[in-house]
């Protein structure tokens, strides 16, 4: 059996806890543990404190006691962060394995060249001793009851998950709401080409990046602190600490929906996504073939393993409507929807590939299509409407599920 939540809870039985009697869990430190392929994160509650040594020590000898028990079937792990929280069960210090240890907690990438990534001149440390809360305590609005965070994701690539969350972006937007989105896709930003950005300069004012500005969407994305010519090869802990980073030195204002454009399949930046915010829920793009299927299904049983409602699948590429209007199922359309139905959640709708949705992403121009007025474009534009409009409902209905603990932009 692969490791999960309670084979890590009975490693951290075993563990002493230096500052109360007995272990880390009947001791009652013990707040949250997650876990998701190689990436674990656990939260340690120590009434009293402890001093910031002890806390790097206690983590590596957690480390190593769950990295044993991960070796026992051939498993390993690539990342764990273990976090302490104070009474408020705010993060007061992190301790991370891989390339960033000990600190603050605000989760700095680990350097390194590999991804090409600047640090950002200018940024605020983030809440001092509070580690990295300080910049999500300053997102506005996006605490408010009627806010939403929904997460975009997808079981591999290319199949359309950033032109969804863009357009879900820009329909949300078109209704009137103020709207966020974060291109969470470090490994591969597609957003300043989907959202025409043209000058990729990053503004940062009062240690905060501003978000530009384009199609009534407010957006932040890696893709304007990297260098766009280099490979984004991130090692786990540098993932989590540029994601954190978007999240939460992110000058949003008020909002009322954020939209997450994760990266594909499933991992460190999930995860990461999942101990800093509640969400309202995740949708998960996928194409026809049953290949694909298998890939979203991993992706949709991931968002359920971290605690994330999954608020149903929207199937991209249905199939193809010429500029005539002609339709033809290049991939047998529906199986999205089935995928949906052995998942038990909701079937959010279906986008056709047409030409144009292709050229207005290439172009920077997403506005364009929900204005479509040939017989291609209006098909298009329905069937974007419909999806913004479902995942709105199913939004709507897990904020209502969500009842008292309406989403909000605090770290848990
Ligand atoms: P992902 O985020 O899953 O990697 P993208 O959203 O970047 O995928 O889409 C990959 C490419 O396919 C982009 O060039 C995009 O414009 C194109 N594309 C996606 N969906 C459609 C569609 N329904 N019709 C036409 N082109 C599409």
């Amino acid at each position: 059996m692969a490791l999960n939540k309670e084979r890590i809870a009975q490693v951290l039985r075993g563990i002493e806890n230096p500052a109360a009697d007995g272990d880390l869990v009947t001791s009652g430190a013990l707040q949250w543990i997650a876990w998701c392929d190689t990436y674990g994160s656990v939260k340690l509650h120590m009434p009293g404190g402890v001093a910031a040594p002890a806390m790097d020590r206690l983590a590596r000898v957690i480390r190593g006691a769950i990295e044993a028990e991960a070796a026992r079937e051939g498993g390993k792990v690539d990342s764990l962060t273990v976090e302490y929280v104070d009474d408020a069960g705010t993060v007061v210090h992190t301790s991370s394995s891989g390339a960033f240890t000990g600190g603050t907690g605000r989760g700095a990438p680990g350097g390194g060249p590999e991804g090409g990534h600047r640090p950002i001149g200018g940024l605020a440390s983030g809440g001092g001793g509070s580690g990295g809360v300080g910049g999500v305590g300053g997102v506005g609005g996006v605490g408010g009851g009627a806010s939403r965070v929904i997460a975009v994701g997808a079981g591999k690539g290319g199949v359309g998950k950033s032109t969804v969350a863009v357009n879900l972006a820009v329909g949300l937007a078109r209704r009137g709401r103020s709207v966020g989105l974060l291109d969470g896709d470090i490994y591969g930003p597609s957003l300043p080409t989907m959202l025409g950005l043209r000058s990729m300069e990053q503004a940062v004012v009062g240690g905060k990046l501003v978000p530009f500005r384009a199609h009534g969407v407010k957006a932040v994305t890696i893709g304007s602190l990297v260098d766009a010519e280099k490979p984004l090869i991130w090692r786990g802990p540098m993932a989590h600490g540029a994601f954190k980073q978007l999240l939460e030195q992110t000058a949003w204002g008020e909002l009322d929906d954020l939209i997450i454009d994760l990266p594909p399949g499933t991992g460190d930046v999930s995860l990461t996504m999942a101990q800093q915010l509640r969400l309202t829920g995740a949708v998960v793009v996928c194409t026809p073939q049953r290949v694909a299927q298998d890939d979203a299904v991993r992706a949709a049983r991931m968002f359920q393993q971290l605690g994330i409602e999954v608020l149903g699948v929207v199937e991209n590429m249905s199939s193809f409507i010429g500029d005539d209007g002609k339709e033809y199922d290049l991939f047998g359309k529906g199986g999205a929807e089935l995928m949906a139905q052995r998942l038990g959640v909701p079937f959010l709708g279906a986008l056709p590939i047409t030409m144009s949705l292709r050229v207005h992403s290439d172009s920077g121009d997403p506005s364009a299509n929900f204005t479509g007025t040939d017989a291609a474009g209006r098909r298009l534009s329905a069937a974007l409407e419909a999806v913004v409009s479902n995942v709105e409902a199913q939004a709507a209905l897990a904020a209502m599920r969500a009842g008292a603990a309406a989403p909000t932009l605090t770290v848990s």
